[in-house]
């Protein structure tokens, strides 16, 4: 009997879990609190061995409407009279239900998206923080009084806009459902949320789950393609607030549609973000922390630092030490334990990584790493690519100025403080950057002049639950995680009340 190949047993264990991922689930939308498809569907696929996981309906501008016409319906009978402490309970009620559901939901994710197992619980795990944060500071989220003199009183209240349009990308799914709809929720508004086609098992799965806890109508999900159920979403005139994360070229799409209706927008969207590292660094952790810093979730981070830019008298040892360190991240079988870096999540991103390794080489960058679009792995199936790390980058490149969103690194070098800065800046992005430096004042000084909505110094990834993250620049508009995120589903009246003289 022969060996088993890696491909053989990752065929065979995906082929099993598919299975029992999907015995009972059905994809379809979820609207006014029960599913609902009217027959046209598409496939999501799993992109660790290349086949499909289930069939998922393929909604319109008529299941748009309908999800819109429930949310409005909830919104003006019910949710806009509960108090924060009745969405609170709420929240938290459906929180403990996905809680209950935490494997099922880790392994849908894993399916769908191609995260290792242990990375994609951590990250819903977080999810169920978001909401549960969100759920407690709405409570704390006040108008206020305005001292006007003796014969008014004026005050303000904070009132939710009422039907909040979510858009969502592949990436991070339910992550990013937490931070959007655990905030609309308990500002007061109702949803209706389109997941990406890419990856729309999690967060179907999350709604259904809201059954019989949240208000039929409050909650609702529509599945499909960008160019229709999205857009449709984005036209739509019932919609009074819209909150997309994605591309930039989508972005500027969705506040095109925004602005024909004076819809409020919240644009979360792309990055290049640098990693500085100065002469003073603790290089072994700079390598470590820049290296999960591009390869977690396989380099489709929107924060990943994807320019590493390196003081000239480091270099070298610096590049040792993030090459050595790059090399661990190798790519395997999501569902196996100890794997660190899974496939690209579809075919598409996997041909765009390529393509990126291409253009890095006929630039005249030099490859000293990876660059295998197929990791090595003995398999025609499955997205897998290699750690890839490119050296001498000039930041003028394609490679260090578009989004590559894969695992690959682009080494820039720098000779003084000055420079340093001028390069992290000289993108069109400003999401997020990393600092590395033992030096105080090197640090702060660093981290006023970055563009960037986050700066993590001597870390990267350093956001997490109550703290803002959002863009400068292409990278969006708006904060996400943080209290001022209520402020964004949330607007402002104030009222002017005349006092009469007192009762004699
Ligand atoms: P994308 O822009 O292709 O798609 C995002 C969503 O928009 C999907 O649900 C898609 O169906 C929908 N969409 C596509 N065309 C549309 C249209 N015309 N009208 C309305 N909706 C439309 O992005 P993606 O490939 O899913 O995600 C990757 C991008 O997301 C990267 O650029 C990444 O940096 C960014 N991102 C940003 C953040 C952040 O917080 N800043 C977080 C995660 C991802």
């Amino acid at each position: 009997m022969s060996t088993p190949t890696f491909t053989d047993t990752i065929d065979e264990n995906h082929a099993d879990a598919i299975e029992r991922a999907t015995a009972d689930l059905a994809i379809e939308h979820w609207i006014d609190g029960r599913s609902s498809a009217d027959g046209e569907t598409f496939e999501t696929v799993d992109p660790a061995v290349a086949d499909p996981i289930t069939t998922v309906a393929r909604g319109d501008a008529d299941d748009i409407d309908s999800a819109v016409a429930a949310a409005r319906s909830a919104f003006d009978e019910e949710w806009r009279e509960t108090t924060p402490q009745e969405r609170s309970q709420y929240v938290h009620e459906w929180t403990a239900e996905l809680r209950d559901h935490l494997d099922e939901l880790t392994l849908l994710e894993s399916l769908d998206t191609g995260k290792p197992l242990a990375y994609a619980r951590d990250e819903l795990t977080e999810a169920l923080e978001q909401f549960e944060y969100y759920a407690a500071v709405a409570q704390a989220h006040e108008g206020s009084q305005l001292p006007q003199g003796a014969d008014n009183h004026v005050y303000t209240r904070s009132e939710p806009y009422g039907v909040a349009g979510q858009i969502l990308p592949w990436n991070y799914p339910l992550s990013l459902f937490g931070w959007k709809t655990g905030a609309a929720l308990s500002a007061g508004n109702t949803v209706v949320c389109k997941p990406s086609e890419e990856a729309p098992l999690s967060i179907t799965r999350a709604a259904q789950l809201s059954e019989n806890i949240l208000p039929d109508g409050v909650l609702n999900v529509v599945n499909g393609y960008g160019e229709e159920a999205g857009a449709a979403l984005t036209d739509h005139a019932g919609v009074d607030k819209l909150s997309f994360t994605g591309s930039v070229p989508v972005g500027r799409e969705v506040m095109a549609a925004g602005a024909d209706q004076i819809t409020p927008v919240t644009l979360e969207l792309g990055g290049k973000s640098p990693y500085v590292v100065f002469p003073d660094a603790d290089i072994e952790q700079a390598a470590e922390t820049s290296a999960s810093g591009i390869f977690y979730n396989t380099g489709q981070s929107c924060d990943a630092c994807s320019r590493i830019l390196v003081h000239e008298d480091v270099h070298d040892e610096f590049v040792d030490a993030f090459v050595e360190t790059a090399e661990a991240w190798e790519p395997g079988d999501p569902l196996a334990d100890g794997t660190t870096m899974g496939p690209l999540t579809f075919d598409d991103q996997h041909e765009k990584v390529s393509n990126y390794v291409d253009v890095g080489r006929e630039e005249g960058a030099e490859l000293i790493l990876g660059g295998d679009g197929s990791a090595g792995i003995e398999s025609d199936d499955g997205y897998f690519f290699e750690p890839t790390v490119f050296d001498d980058v000039d930041n003028d490149m394609r490679i260090a100025q578009e989004e590559i969103f894969g695992p690959v690194q682009c080494i820039i070098t720098f000779a003084d403080y000055e420079e340093a800065i001028e390069l992290a800046n000289d993108v069109e992005y400003g999401l997020a950057s990393g600092v590395a430096t033992q030096d105080a004042s090197t640090a702060h000084r660093a981290a006023a002049e970055i563009e960037a909505g986050s700066v993590w110094i001597n870390e990267y990834h350093g956001g997490g639950v109550g703290i803002p993250f959002g863009g400068y620049k292409a990278s969006g508009i708006g904060r996400e995680c943080g209290k001022d995120t209520l402020d964004e589903y949330t607007r402002t009246k104030s009222v002017n009340v005349a006092l009469d003289d007192p009762l004699s």
